[in-house]
């Protein structure tokens, strides 16, 4: 296998390290699993919790036992960090707090963790001439100029994640600029799929607001109508999760095409109002579970009450494919309906019965 694959110019790949910091999250898992069983290169897994990454770690028998190794640490604080990335040749930075519910609540943590935390990284790799791919996102775009009305809002703190990683973009592109780092920065605009997350109450906190596919999950796990923050009028782009995981390949194995450049990594022709991804998450997972639907399918929130002061939305965001399409000819293949039918038949799966025991036992307060 190895021995026959060829980047995009047709020369042979050479098999590499990886030091992948966050490798335990949900895009970490999905790349760990396709450079695992589709490529030849090892992987140094950083992160501080290994729960979505436990089936490619053990048993010993594993096909690829030896090529991925966990190390549990948390970068904020841990010396291993610089020998970690000074073993590789390549290092891909995914840690960050990344869920719109910590931005106006922890707004500090969340500068610290997109920012801060990452200029160690981000030295480390210039230092050491390593090549990195680092994590951004879609929310640099901020919002559409038609979505600005001047009003007399004060700071809103949702924006406290963009403008780190806007930050962040920018050291990175003057490292790159001033000090010669081979950078690849990565724009996603919605990945979703299976493990994304957590399903609070059962692998997170009963209290804790995950993403929106697992908001949605959640409520059609426990036959509840989903909310409809500010009433889901915001658009956007669903990609699915192994579709950007082949992106983020052709980036790790074509560097002559990838350095340098910031790739937007989405799927244009899924866009949606979050209240057609409701009815349709509605619609599929009816299907799947083969329960009835609910009467009321979708209920409205105002955003005050659901994410508290300081939320803001992006109203809109449609990925421009135009440079990822010219260096590495990727384009996207998943339906919405196609991606939500996999993911949710996954999410059913992994949780109806625990689900089910968690709602039947009395509470204790
Ligand atoms: P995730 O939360 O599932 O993964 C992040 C991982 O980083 C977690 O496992 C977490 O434990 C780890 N981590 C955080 N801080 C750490 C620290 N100090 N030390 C060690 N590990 C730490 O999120 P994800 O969806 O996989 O996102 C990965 C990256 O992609 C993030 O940088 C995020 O901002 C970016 N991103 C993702 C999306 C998306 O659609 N999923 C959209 C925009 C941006
Ligand atoms: N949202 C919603 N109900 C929920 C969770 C999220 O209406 O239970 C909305 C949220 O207000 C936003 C969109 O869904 O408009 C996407 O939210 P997500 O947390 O996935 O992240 P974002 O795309 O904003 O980064």
């Amino acid at each position: 296998m190895a021995a026959s694959r060829m980047d995009l110019d047709g020369r042979p790949i050479k098999p590499i390290t990886i030091c992948m910091i966050g490798a335990g999250g949900f895009i970490g898992s999905h790349l760990c699993e396709k450079l695992m069983s589709e490529t030849p290169h090892k992987v140094l897994a950083l992160d501080v919790y290994n729960d979505k990454i436990k089936h490619l770690l053990e048993p010993d028998s594993l096909p690829w036992a030896g090529r991925i190794q966990f190390h549990r640490l948390n970068i904020k604080h841990d010396s291993r960090l610089e020998g970690l990335i000074k073993m590789a040749d390549l290092t891909i930075n995914l840690a960050a707090i990344c869920t719109p519910a910590d931005y106006n609540t922890r707004p500090l943590d969340t500068i610290y963790s997109n920012f801060i935390d990452a200029l160690p990284v981000v030295k480390y790799c210039s230092e050491n001439n390593k090549r990195l791919i680092h994590f951004s996102t879609c929310e640099v775009y901020g919002k559409t100029i038609q979505s600005f009305l001047p009003k007399d809002s004060p700071l809103r703190q949702r924006w406290s994640y963009a403008c780190a990683k806007q930050l962040i973009e920018r050291l990175i592109y003057a490292e790159g600029a001033e000090n010669g780092l081979e950078f690849t920065i990565v724009r996603p605009f919605n990945w979703i799929g299976p493990r994304m997350d957590f399903i609070p109450g059962i692998d997170g906190p009963s209290e804790g607001v995950p993403r929106v596919l697992a908001c949605f999950s959640n409520n059609l796990l426990r036959r509840e109508p989903l909310k409809l923050v500010d009433g889901g009028q915001s658009q956007r782009t669903f990609v699915y999760i192994k579709d950007a995981i082949e992106a983020v390949l052709l980036m790790i194995e074509n560097p002559g095409r990838a350095n340098g450049h910031i790739f937007n990594v989405g799927n244009p022709n899924n866009e949606v109002t979050v209240r057609q991804l409701a009815e349709m998450m509605t619609k599929v997972y009816t299907k799947v579970s083969g329960e009835s639907a609910l009467e009321t399918p979708t209920i409205d929130v105002s955003s005050k009450e659901f994410y508290g002061e300081g939320y803001d939305d992006s109203d809109k965001r449609i990925p421009d494919m135009t440079i990822i399409n010219k260096q590495l000819g990727w384009n996207p293949k998943t339906s919405l309906w196609d991606l939500l039918e996999s993911t949710l038949t996954y999410q059913h799966r992994t949780y109806a019965e625990a689900i089910k025991k968690s709602m039947a036992k009395p509470t204790s307060s």
